[in-house]
């Protein structure tokens, strides 16, 4: 455990001194104002995610426009999720026949969409910072890009650690491209939502394991230092 936290560590603070601040991207005007507490690593008022309402924002629209130049690149299409749902506890939608729970965050493949329940990540941003949204939302675009890659996998930690693979490589591409900047502490937010919140539960997937904490480091550190293409 520890051994793997210096190695993320050093692999991740050679580029990374934090995540959430953003440069570029302009429209910052109209987010609420919102009772962020204790949430460390903001930088400059004008910045865009500033809250949790546009880190969550943010994040979406970082990861999609990551995902969409990647596809490109390949001479493919990114098709971008249908929807990007906020619910709250048990109102979550439904995916297929299956309810969505409280606490939770998912993709849903029958609908190509994700959801999250916000408070839960509301909560997580408070006491973990905003780490927690750059590393939950890119991991659940991870699961929309692997069923447009008709990725098929043996094991269900092994679409998990990928899925943990991209959300890395795509922070570290925003991050290297300079659509996002990091802050000092932001490294370990990352670190600790690996460990624990970056590991939304996915349970109507399967529910199976999602790789021990050191392994869901060490993939998401792959992933920061060499991109998806390493995944
Ligand atoms: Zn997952």
């Amino acid at each position: 455990m520890r051994r793997a936290l210096l190695l993320v560590l050093v692999l991740v603070t050679a580029a990374l001194t934090a995540c959430g601040v953003v440069v570029g991207g302009g429209s910052g005007q109209g987010d609420p104002v919102e009772g962020g507490g204790g949430d460390g690593g903001m930088a400059t008022a004008e910045a865009r995610g500033q809250t949790f309402t546009s880190d969550v924002e943010l994040a979406r629209e970082l990861t999609e426009a990551y995902w969409k130049q990647t596809f490109a690149a390949s001479g493919l299409t990114y098709r971008p999720v249908t929807d990007f749902i906020a619910y709250q506890g048990d109102n979550g939608p439904a995916c297929g026949d299956q309810q969505a729970v409280p606490n939770n965050a998912f993709y849903c493949p029958a609908g190509h969409f994700i959801a999250y329940d916000e408070n839960w990540m509301r909560e997580l941003y408070r006491q973990m910072g905003d780490g927690s949204v750059y590393v939950i939302i890119p991991h659940e675009f991870g699961h929309a890009v692997q069923i447009q890659l008709n990725t098929a996998f043996r094991l269900n930690v092994e679409r998990e650690l990928q899925a943990d693979c991209f959300a890395g490589g795509t922070l570290g591409a925003l991050v290297k491209g300079g659509s996002l900047q990091t802050e000092p502490g932001d490294e370990d937010e990352l670190l600790v939502n690996l460990a624990a919140a970056g590991d939304p539960t996915d349970d109507w997937l399967r529910p199976d394991a999602h790789g021990t904490a050191q392994q869901r480091q060490t993939m998401f550190a792959k992933g920061y230092d060499r991109g998806t293409s390493a995944c």
